[in-house]
């Protein structure tokens, strides 16, 4: 959303009339606008991995519907690579992957311009070399899934942590926003602005060291604000549990009964006998005769912010409201990090003599794992849905999961903690026929659902 709102204001500082429909817009009205205004373009932005399906439906649909006129592809989880094998196929005309907002001038301009037939015939050739690659790529076989737990990792079952001190769910229910700031890690802050380079180096930089400094100041004047005058609400909960893994699911016993986490499993052929993981791997087996837990965590610094957003928008003030929700997207990372850090040192107390810098926070140099439904090493949303259920979320913190299982306010941070020293996050990767049937038997589910859910994890067409 940032991105998208940096798009904004440096097309509208080149004197292009920008219409921002906002956020999780159902694509019928993307496109009956664009036809209601006549635009020149359709620019979508993907936050997170659900997004990419749609931005696909989008481009089916402008097809099927007669429209002409380019689309453009952005955000944090869209690809050159996706924009050329998944989306630009489904529609006749251009189809651009935008790097960054930097880039949607030049693209605009020549698009709308006499660069055009340049830039079509730059960007056709780097689209066909990218599919043949991706072809190539996805020709290599997976092994079976049974064959891909054959091959998991042995956990040291000597090494599991100790109980937690804690057990159950704690709710934190308006978190010291002054005690967050320290925990806050600078760098993805500038990379949201384009301005890329490590912290604290980047403010010395002698190209754009004064630039990275005065946006570092604004940005340490407007937190002062936000914590004196308490303009965002920090809320979190979090639970620890005695689990143990069964398969490739994570079990958590609750009072309420047994949850389930199911896990997905690398299939791809590794090399020299490196194992295929899935997270369940790092959760002690039910049968192993050790008992050992997991956690779950959920955290916002988002409450109030969109309203003092909206006010800066109304009053034609774009850099703070940007500004303003960057920082509370670090605030809510600095929330997670800390409560990791808390739960590891108090909660569950399994490094109780841990003592490291938010340096060494950052270049996480701790035992354990926070890995977050929807990342590489767990790709498929929904169990975030089971995190909601375990800790009650929505109503201990106020943060809603939407239907594609965006967390809102999007300043929210939410995921699983595994202590075991061993856990390292790792990517999935391609899943095949095999285990999408597996995972969707374990989750209750149809195929065609698994399949949509695992879209962009799929090894095969499910068209095909
Ligand atoms: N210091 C960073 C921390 C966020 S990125 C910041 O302030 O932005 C790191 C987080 O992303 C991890 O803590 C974990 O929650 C998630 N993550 C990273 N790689 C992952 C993977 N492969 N699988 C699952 N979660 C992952």
């Amino acid at each position: 959303d940032i991105g998208k709102n940096i798009v904004g204001v440096v097309l509208q500082c080149n004197n292009y009339e920008v219409i921002d429909l906002g956020v999780m817009v159902p694509p019928q009205k993307i496109l009956d606008t664009a036809r209601e205004v006549g635009a020149d373009l359709i620019g979508l932005s993907g936050l997170i991995t659900p997004s990419l399906d749609e931005m696909v439906t989008v481009a089916g649909e402008m097809a099927r519907q007669g429209f002409e006129i380019p689309l453009l592809i952005g955000g944090a989880t869209t690809s050159r690579a996706h924009t050329a094998v998944k989306v630009a196929p489904r529609y006749q005309h251009p189809v651009i992957w935008v790097k960054d907002a930097s880039r949607s001038v030049p693209v605009a301009s020549r698009l709308l311009g006499e660069g055009k037939a340049a830039l079509l015939a730059e960007v056709q050739a780097d689209y066909d070399a990218l599919r043949e690659r991706h072809a190539a790529k996805h020709d290599r076989p997976l092994i079976s899934l049974a064959e891909a737990r054959r091959r998991a990792p042995e956990l040291d079952l000597a090494a599991v942590a100790p109980g937690p001190r804690m057990l159950g769910v704690q709710v934190l229910a308006d978190y010291d926003l002054a005690e967050l700031r320290d925990f806050i890690d600078w760098t993805p802050f500038f990379a949201s602005w384009e301005m890329k380079g490590r912290f604290p180096d980047i403010l010395n930089n002698p190209a754009s060291g004064e630039a990275a400094r005065k946006l570092f100041e604004d940005a340490q004047a407007m937190l002062d604000r936000i914590i004196a005058e308490r303009w965002l609400t920090a809320r979190g909960v979090f639970g620890l549990w005695p689990a143990h893994a069964d398969g490739d699911d994570i079990v958590v016993h609750t009072e309420a009964g047994e949850v389930r986490l199911p896990q997905l499993r690398q299939q791809g052929e590794h090399r020299d006998g490196v194992p295929n993981k899935a997270l369940s791997d790092f959760v002690a087996p039910g049968h192993a005769g050790v008992v050992d837990h997991v956690g779950a965590f959920a955290v916002t610094a988002g409450l109030g912010g969109a309203d003092r957003i909206k006010a800066f928008k109304d009053n034609l003030d774009d850099y703070s409201a940007i500004l303003l929700e960057a920082l509370a997207d670090r605030l809510a990372e600095a929330f997670a990090e800390r409560l990791h850090q808390r739960v590891r040192t108090e909660f569950w107390g399994y490094a109780e003599a841990e003592d490291l810098d938010n340096d060494a926070l950052i270049k996480e140099q701790y035992s354990g794992i926070r890995p977050a439904p929807g990342y590489p090493a767990c790709p498929e949303h929904t169990n975030k849905t089971v995190i909601w259920d375990l800790l009650d979320v929505q109503a201990q913190t106020g943060i809603e999961l939407t239907e594609s299982m965006a967390m809102w306010p999007g300043a929210s941070v939410s995921g699983l903690y595994l202590g075991h020293p061993d856990a390292q996050y790792f990517v999935v990767g391609r899943v095949d026929r095999d285990q999408v049937n597996d995972y969707a038997e374990r989750k209750g589910w149809d195929v065609p659902t698994a399949e949509r859910w695992l879209a962009p994890n799929l090894a095969y067409n499910p068209d095909d």
